[in-house]
């Protein structure tokens, strides 16, 4: 069993009802992980269901399904990220878990649909990226930090830069084994033979090309 399987395992409530729980901070800190950790232990329950969510511009896996590093995939539902709302008409009746993935994709107004959520008694999980590339909060991740949140999972990486042995707070965007530049898109559009990958970074080796274009 390792550290983190041991300290969700001291969690014994698997659905409290209005309760929101957010996991987040940078890549491959297991926020997907987490989120799936409950919903998986709450589907052992006679009592609750659970329903994921995802918006559907995060492709990188099958639109259906949310992909966690350490548990593999599962099945869910894709969101257009402009219309959070259209969650509600999903809902089934007797869904008592909610998991939301990726969420910092979404329309800020996304902390409506899980206050609307929470107010008709669902428990709802959220994980997400806190910050950008360059280090800036997405907007619908800092609505969610502010709606009166139960948890608060702060999670944090093993910095990627070699050798570091620090905790990653922040992700890396190299483009071409280079540090992204700060006017790049949030979402960069795929070029043909451009390599663009994201590491999980340390405070000292964040880095950010902010040299004049
Ligand atoms: P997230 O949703 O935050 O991107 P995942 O839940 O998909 O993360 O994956 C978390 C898992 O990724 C960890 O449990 C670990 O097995 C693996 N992993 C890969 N690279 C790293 C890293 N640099 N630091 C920590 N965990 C990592
Ligand atoms: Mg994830």
């Amino acid at each position: 069993m390792d550290v983190l399987s041991l300290e969700h395992s001291v969690r014994t409530a698997h659905y409290f009802p209005a309760y929101l729980h957010l996991f987040t901070g940078p890549m491959k800190s297991g926020k997907t992980e987490g989120m799936i950790y409950h919903l998986d232990r709450s589907s052992y329950s006679h009592l609750s269901r659970f329903q994921l969510f995802k918006p559907c511009n995060d492709d990188r896996s099958d639109a259906n399904l949310v992909f966690s590093r350490k548990y593999g995939t599962v099945p869910c539902q894709p969101i257009d990220p402009a219309h959070p709302e259209d969650i509600l008409s999903y809902i089934g009746k007797d869904v008592t878990l909610i998991g939301i993935d990726e969420a910092q994709f979404f329309a800020p107004s996304l902390s409506d649909v899980v206050t609307a959520l929470r107010r008709s008694r669902r428990h709802v999980l959220c994980a997400f990226l806190d910050t950008d590339f360059r280090g800036e909060p997405f907007p619908a991740a800092q609505r969610l930090l502010f709606s009166y949140p139960d948890r608060i999972e702060h999670l944090t990486a093993v910095c990627e830069a070699q050798p570091c042995e620090y905790d990653a707070t922040m992700t890396q965007r190299l483009v071409d084994g280079q540090p992204a530049h700060y006017d790049d898109p949030i979402e960069l559009i795929e070029k043909a033979g451009r390599k663009e990958v994201y590491e999980a970074r340390c405070i000292f080796h964040h880095v950010v090309d902010r040299s004049p274009r």
